[in-house]
């Protein structure tokens, strides 16, 4: 590839997998059955919505946390503790605001127990490289968010590691500086300027990661698994509007847009020809996009009477991120008021139905596809319908969430479930008690008034 470097394997996953036990005692796995191997030479982008576990594996693969179950070997040898050939690029920058420039990019070296005077030098020829020079003696907070994570680059890169790992680092950046350091970033790396041997980056943006990457690993969730490593042999500098480029973002956009394509054979590190495709690992409980009925709506409203049905370039006309636009997309499948079909969206029958009612009319057909599609809807609706009263109380329905998702993300689920249903009227929620119930008491009283 780009580097004259023969491919060799440096650091491989073996069967990771990682849960976490719960506060109720459950212990949730967010992350399953994770074979694949970095190689020395390449950009590997690690892909997927938000909650699909990347910076966890980032940080499993950076001896940040252990997994809990399978190894992760680093020249072959199952890693213990930090991984000493990893450095890196948080999202947030993650400076120290009390050090200087140069304070900041010596403390890994510093950590690393480099002496003193190479420590200086290392430092110093860092910043010159990232293009920090003359700001050395800056603090973090004279400094433009640019430049702060080209600190975040220097300190990571000074100290030579093998692995430089990047969680999101240019997603707090606007688009332009993002777009520049981007590109400083890959020129650096193409004229081998920085002395890493492959560069992992966890990213939400497809176009980012087909831009960058040698390679593309797309993470599904619930729980994390691989569902497709692409390689991305287009050569740098990719034009975006080649139709090449385009192809290959349409692809990464289908298997994100379609969960029902199977996942990819499992590579392990022993030989990878021999393998058969993996049987897709299904979600173990329907998860829902956390988005809500009006934003459903906006699209189904925006697709009416448009012919771009690609979704990738919907997004693009639509000035939409990946992760703005996926679950509006996946919400409305659900809900089987739209098909996706090879990345083309396009309104069902109910979708068109829906565009063309009143309020009350969509309510009612909300509340009919709640009833048959939502799973959480259903068991909480059933839950309410055994009960007497119609009463529940929101941690019954937690404590099933949280055989399948984390605390947090059944909180979550939850809320939107609530949200749902509430659209619909098919139940209500009293904030101060934290019980669900049917409207049913709340009508019959607003009728006698
Ligand atoms: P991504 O980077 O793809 O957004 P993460 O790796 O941050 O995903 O998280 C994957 C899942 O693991 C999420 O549901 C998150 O809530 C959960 N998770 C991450 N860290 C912990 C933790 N320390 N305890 C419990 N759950 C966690």
């Amino acid at each position: 590839m780009v580097q004259n470097v023969a491919k060799t394997s440096f650091i491989a996953l073996e069967n990771i997998g990682k849960s976490y036990l719960q506060p109720n005692g459950q212990t949730i796995s967010i992350i399953e059955n994770i074979n694949c191997q970095l190689q020395v030479g390449e950009i590997i982008a690690l892909l997927g919505p938000s909650g699909s576990g990347k910076s966890t594996l980032m940080r499993m693969i950076a001896g940040l946390i252990p997994p809990s179950s399978g190894k992760v070997l680093y020249y072959n040898r199952p890693l213990v503790g930090l991984n000493p050939g990893v450095a890196i690029v948080f999202q947030n920058f993650a400076l120290y605001p009390w050090l200087t420039v140069l304070e900041n990019v010596e403390l890994g070296l510093k950590a690393k127990g480099e002496p003193k005077d190479t420590r200086l030098q290392k430092a110093l020829r860092m910043i010159d490289v990232i293009g920090l020079d003359g700001f050395e003696n800056a603090y973090p907070k004279e400094l433009s968010g640019g430049m702060r994570q080209r600190v975040g680059f220097a300190r990571a890169l000074a100290v030579e590691p093998e692995l430089l790992c990047m969680d999101e680092p240019f997603s707090a950046l606007d688009v332009l500086t993002a777009e520049n350091l981007r590109f400083e970033l890959l020129d650096l790396w193409l004229e081998r300027r920085i002395p890493t041997k492959s560069i992992l980056i966890v990213t939400h943006g497809i176009e980012e990661a087909v831009t960058l990457a040698d390679r593309v690993i797309v993470l599904g969730r619930n729980p994390g698994r691989i569902r497709a490593d692409l390689p991305i042999a287009l050569p740098h500098y990719r034009d975006r509007k080649s139709p090449e480029f385009q192809a290959l973002v349409d692809q990464v956009y289908k298997i994100l847009t379609n969960p029902d394509l199977p996942d990819a054979p499992s590579q392990t590190t022993t030989t990878t020809s021999t393998l058969e495709p993996k049987v897709s690992s299904q979600p173990k409980y329907q998860s829902l996009p956390h988005v809500r009925i009006g934003s459903m709506a906006g699209l189904l409203e925006l697709l009416e009477g448009r012919q771009e049905k690609d979704l990738y370039r919907l997004a693009q006309e639509l000035l939409l991120e990946v992760d703005d636009l996926l679950p509006i997309v996946d919400a409305s499948k659900l809900m089987e008021l739209v098909t996706v079909t090879e990345g083309d969206i396009q309104l069902s029958s109910l979708g068109e139905k829906f565009i063309n009612c009143n309020i009350d009319e969509r309510k009612a057909i909300v509340r009919d596809l709640l009833q048959q599609n939502i799973r959480l809807v259903q068991q909480i609706f059933q839950l309410l319908q055994a009960k007497r009263n119609h009463r529940i109380s929101e941690e019954l329905v937690l404590d099933i969430l949280e055989n399948y998702f984390t605390s947090k993300e059944a909180q979550r689920q939850l809320r939107t479930a609530m949200d749902w249903g509430r659209y619909a009227e098919l139940f209500s929620y009293d904030e101060p008690s934290g019980e669900i119930f049917i409207e049913e008491t709340t009508s019959e009283t607003e009728d006698l008034e």
